[in-house]
């Protein structure tokens, strides 16, 4: 079980980079993002939303494990240019003791300690890089894994517009509650619950906006047999939990585009858990639990489906039909 000293720290360190995030956005120069060996974006404020979360959770806790999306390999090639330069300016911009390089290179590095352990976080520090850099959705994504299991998640949505108008929610989810907290720090935490639609067909289905992470013409076709007609919420990053988890929607479908490709831990840690402690369910699609035992991929799982759990098994019948 996590402490509640774990939680706080988690809280701090979300809300931490997520006001370096949105600092950052729509401010990046030339030579402040890289194309990664996997051919997904990385930015200065990816690496430097690492180390300000692994600085501050270990500011509060001491030494921490982690496996986070992020390593310092990239960096350290290019140890005098602009990138560690600029993660190292936006990390001093969010920080009182003025850190060098080599602080900021140790914080990320600790994202690369929490394999084989049996307790660890997982971080993905910008979840939604694409979104993030079109200027739409991203999340700071934080979950905590013991013995395989998620136990606590804190998910960072910073541009998201809330139900009360403000802008910028942070939904933290631990032992059966789910709490987010509205534009920015200081304000009173609201309870989270998963919204059921009175039909089937008057639910609100949410997925990628990127067409290569989940598969638009199957969802298009589920959504055909569960006699839904609104159009798909498209919507980056772990934010599609966040709107089930609200009810802003009622079903995340993450259908696989490729048959080799496993999600990353840090994609759902956070996220998962803040739907299934508002209430609702997740899956893999054949409806099979997500296993977070497996190391830094869900090696036993494809893809994922999200809802509000009273409509689950029927979604999950529906993905089988058109998969196959
Ligand atoms: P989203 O914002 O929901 O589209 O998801 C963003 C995440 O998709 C990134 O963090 C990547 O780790 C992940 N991703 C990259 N390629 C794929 C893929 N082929 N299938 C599913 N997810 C992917
Ligand atoms: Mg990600």
């Amino acid at each position: 079980m996590p402490t509640d000293e774990e939680l706080a720290a988690a809280i701090d360190a979300v809300r931490a980079a997520g006001d370096l995030c949105a600092r950052a956005q729509g401010r990046l120069v030339e030579g402040h993002t890289l194309t990664k060996g996997d051919d997904s974006p990385v930015t200065v404020a990816d690496y430097a939303s690492q180390a300000v979360v692994c600085a501050t959770l270990q500011d509060a806790l001491g030494e921490v494990a982690m496996i986070g999306e992020e390593d310092t390999d990239d960096l350290r090639l290019d140890a005098q240019s602009t990138l560690l330069a600029g993660v190292t300016e936006l990390v001093a911009g969010q920080r009182t003791d003025d850190p060098s390089s080599g602080h900021v290179l140790d914080w990320i590095s600790i994202g690369s300690s929490g394999g084989g352990r049996s307790r660890y976080w997982t971080l993905d520090p910008i979840d939604g890089t694409k979104g993030f850099l079109r200027g739409d959705q991203y999340a700071v994504a934080l979950g905590l894994i013991e013995d395989g299991v998620v136990t606590l998640g804190v998910l960072g949505c910073p541009n998201l517009p809330n139900p009360d108008g403000s802008v910028g929610a942070l939904f933290a989810a631990v032992d059966g509650q789910c709490r987010a907290y509205y534009g920015g720090a200081g304000g009173d935490a609201v309870a989270v619950h998963v919204d059921a639609p009175a039909t089937l067909a008057d639910a609100r289905f949410c997925e990628s906006v990127e067409s290569g992470h989940s598969d638009q013409g199957q969802s298009a076709r589920i959504a055909e047999l569960l006699g839904i007609t609104t159009e798909p919420y498209r919507i980056d990053s772990q934010c599609k939990y966040a709107a089930v988890a609200r009810g802003d929607a009622s079903i995340y479908l993450r259908l696989p585009t490729r048959a080799d490709y496993r999600e990353k831990i840090w994609d759902h840690a956070a996220g998962k858990f803040v739907v299934e402690q508002a209430g609702g369910r997740v899956t893999d699609v054949t409806g099979a639990p997500l296993d977070f035992g497996r190391g830094a991929r869900l090696e036993n799982n494809r893809g994922v489906i999200a809802t509000d759990g009273h409509v689950h098994d029927d979604v999950v019948a529906a993905v089988m039909r058109v998969l196959g």
